[in-house]
């Protein structure tokens, strides 16, 4: 009380506040410099509703992006995980108990900074993959090609992280740890889930940490009392997900395609033969073996991901179905159509008898209206 009237009488200046939600990894991180270098007590942590939340006028006024975490520090604003931690850093520079965050040799400093940098712009734009409901995944308008590029991007930190550790750059814990370990809670979670998604060609689900962040996790998630406080929060956020089946209905994690094969997956291995007059790496295109007009040809994606038909879609699948539709009016240049229809049947009793969606482009005659 007499804090908030000390705040309101203006004898007082505001507390520094960074306004988060445990179940973000990047709060997680400030979090976890805190609590490393002894300066809980500097820094207050509260609800973005505090401030009506992230759509919030008062929120936005403060950071226009309206992501969470937000610092506020006096007259500053800052926001972006990393330039928080740093400003943290260098303002109590001469206060805590705690390692300083930045190892002692260049070299050490310099393997932290590229691991920071690699996280901020290789892992954290895609890792949305992981929870979220519907692409885009950064660059990504597919789950799949995110969820393999996130693995691919482990194997590159693999190959930054020391190899004699315990810490990823050496002997000290550094910002960079403080930045991987927050986002390793969520992938160590979640990416087992999508286990069919990221099986390599082979089939093989492998490990998906190499040996140097394998050893790098287990010390780290067992032996560094900060980073299991840190561990237990996010987890603490993500039990409700789980309780509430936020997975289930995720491509890939709960949502699989288990309907039966048809014989458009013998057109695209090629055991049916076809005359296929476009392909490219998500669709392919092919003459109709019973054409209804001289231009049939039909356009199917070539991982089926549940799309038995156009009732199947879910926001899952908007980029391919966009995808299909751009290259049938490619196909319809190439083929010299400029009158043509574009179907697909979705059920029986409207013709459909392949499940596994398709359109038909259909031209090269005048067509009736309505189809019937
Ligand atoms: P729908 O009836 O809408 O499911 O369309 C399936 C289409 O696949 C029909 O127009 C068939 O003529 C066509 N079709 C069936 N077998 C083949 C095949 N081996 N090669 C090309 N088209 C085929």
């Amino acid at each position: 009380m007499a804090l908030i009237i000390s705040i309101l009488a203006g004898t007082l200046s505001l507390p520094t506040t960074l306004y988060d939600l445990p179940v973000s990894n990047h709060g997680a991180r400030v979090r976890l410099l805190l609590y490393k270098r002894g300066l809980e007590s500097a820094v207050r942590v509260a609800s973005p509703m505090e401030l009506g939340g992230l759509r919030g006028e008062k929120y936005l006024s403060l950071n226009p992006q309206g992501k969470m975490p937000l610092l506020v520090d006096g007259d500053s604003c800052v926001w972006e995980t990393d330039a928080i931690c740093r400003h943290l850093l260098e303002k109590h520079a001469a206060e805590g108990d705690g390692p300083s965050l930045f190892p002692t040799s260049l070299a050490a400093r310099t393997a932290a900074e590229v691991i920071v940098r690699h996280h901020d712009t290789y892992i954290g734009p895609i890792q949305g993959c992981l929870y979220k409901p519907a692409p885009p995944f950064g660059r990504f308008t597919s789950r799949r090609d995110a969820l393999q590029e996130l693995v691919k991007q482990l194997a590159v930190a693999e190959a930054l992280a020391d190899p004699t550790g315990p810490y990823l750059a050496g002997e000290e814990f550094s910002l960079a740890d403080a930045t991987l370990f927050p986002t390793m809670v969520f992938i160590t979670h979640m990416l087992p889930k999508f286990e069919d998604a990221v099986a390599s060609p082979a089939g093989e689900a492998g490990p998906r940490l190499g040996p140097r962040l394998s050893a790098w996790w287990s010390h780290t998630s067992n032996a560094d009392e900060a980073a299991k406080r840190v561990a237990d929060e996010i987890r603490s956020g993500l039990q409700p997900w789980e309780e509430r089946g936020r997975w289930d209905a995720m491509l890939y994690a709960g949502a699989r395609d288990v309907a039966p094969a048809t014989l458009f997956d013998k057109i695209l291995s090629k055991e049916i033969p076809s005359e296929v007059v476009f392909e490219d790496a998500l669709c392919l295109a092919f003459r109709d073996i019973n054409p209804v007009a001289p231009a049939h040809i039909l356009i199917i994606p070539k991982h089926r991901d549940g799309l038995t038909g156009l009732g199947a879609a879910t926001a899952e699948h908007s980029a391919i179905l966009g995808h299909l539709m751009v290259a049938a009016a490619a196909i319809a240049k190439q083929e010299g159509l400029s009158e043509f229809r574009l179907v697909t049947n979705n059920g029986e009793g409207a013709g459909q008898s392949v499940f596994h969606l398709h359109l038909h482009l259909i031209g090269g005659r005048p067509l009736e209206w309505p189809p019937g």
